[in-house]
């Protein structure tokens, strides 16, 4: 299977604490590179995992929080001044324009490459990208500000033929292309031949939920139904709940709860305080109500 894969490049909240960068995943689709979010040093991560920028086409953040953005006119003034020509596409609030204009103006900036936006807005699920393998649509979250997180879900590949089969059943080549979408074919002496016999299935689509910031929100939990693999943030653990709900965030406990609500496959915890210098807490927390919790760690790769 080609990969779906995810590579953790910041787990941090709002401080950087030591080991840990703010907020930046890279979601590999079949080689197409989508970032999610973008904190300071964001760059930095990607040339200490050996990412190629450039082959980043497709930049999408979340809010406007600083440790979700601060590191994204870095990262676009790196693709000007290595001579980047292809578009880029960029998904995130309107605003983000006036900021990254205005560091443009001010530096005299005319970058090499345009960026194409796409802007999000807090208040309805829309559809942000599709081609023929993959869509992407938003999550409303609820934080202090407009805040949206992203599904990806591949579309289903076409069924797989059997060359052995076709030969069995005396079934053209010409006739692949509909055999492919599910449809029927005719044998050589015009008869129909039902798809199953010369047919398997496609292979299993995956999906991947990132809700990057928000207080506990169970509206999520119908989109995020059954996903592969869903990250919610867990910036602090329980027994500071009240916190946590006077700063929109969620506790590790809660994140597992939707994910339990959602009956998703895995979890994967993010969005680390730094008041937390080891995550033990936030994996045993979560554990005992959702057992498949992972931690976002920098540097690792799960694939999905
Ligand atoms: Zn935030």
């Amino acid at each position: 299977m080609h990969p779906f894969e995810l590579t953790i490049l910041g787990s941090s909240s709002a401080t950087p604490a030591s080991n840990r960068n703010p907020t930046a995943q890279l979601l590999n689709v079949d080689g197409r590179f989508f970032l999610i979010d973008c904190g300071e040093g964001t760059q930095m991560q990607l040339r200490r995992y050996k990412i190629k920028f450039q082959r980043i086409d497709h930049i999408l953040i979340s809010h406007l929080h600083g440790d979700h953005y601060l590191g994204l006119v870095g990262l676009l003034q790196s693709m000007h001044l290595l001579g980047r020509e292809k578009e880029l596409h960029l998904y995130c609030p309107k605003e983000l324009k006036e900021i990254i204009d205005i560091q443009n103006k001010y530096s005299a900036t005319k970058l090499t490459y345009s960026i194409i936006y796409h802007f999000t807005n807090g208040e309805t699920s829309e559809l942000l990208f599709e081609d023929n393998k993959l869509t992407i649509h938003t999550i409303i979250l609820n934080h202090r500000i407009p805040c949206t997180g992203f599904i990806f879900r591949e579309k289903p590949g076409d069924r797989k033929i059997s060359i052995e089969k076709l030969e069995q059943y005396e079934v053209s080549i010409a006739e692949i292309h509909k055999l492919k979408k599910g449809l029927n074919g005719l044998d050589n002496h015009g008869k129909e031949i039902s798809n199953e016999l010369l047919t398997s299935p496609p292979p299993p689509t995956r999906s991947y939920a990132y809700c990057s910031e928000t207080c506990y929100f169970e509206e999520i939990i119908d989109q995020i139904k059954e996903v592969d693999l869903l990250y919610h943030e867990a910036t602090f653990l329980n027994n500071m709940l009240e916190r946590a709900k006077m700063t929109f965030h969620s506790t590790a406990l809660q994140a597992a709860t939707i994910a339990k609500k959602a009956e998703v496959k895995r979890l994967l915890l993010g969005h680390f305080s730094a008041r937390y210098p080891d995550l033990d807490g936030h994996l045993a927390e979560a554990r005992e109500i959702f057992n498949n919790t992972l931690l976002a760690i920098e540097g690792e790769k799960i694939s999905i």
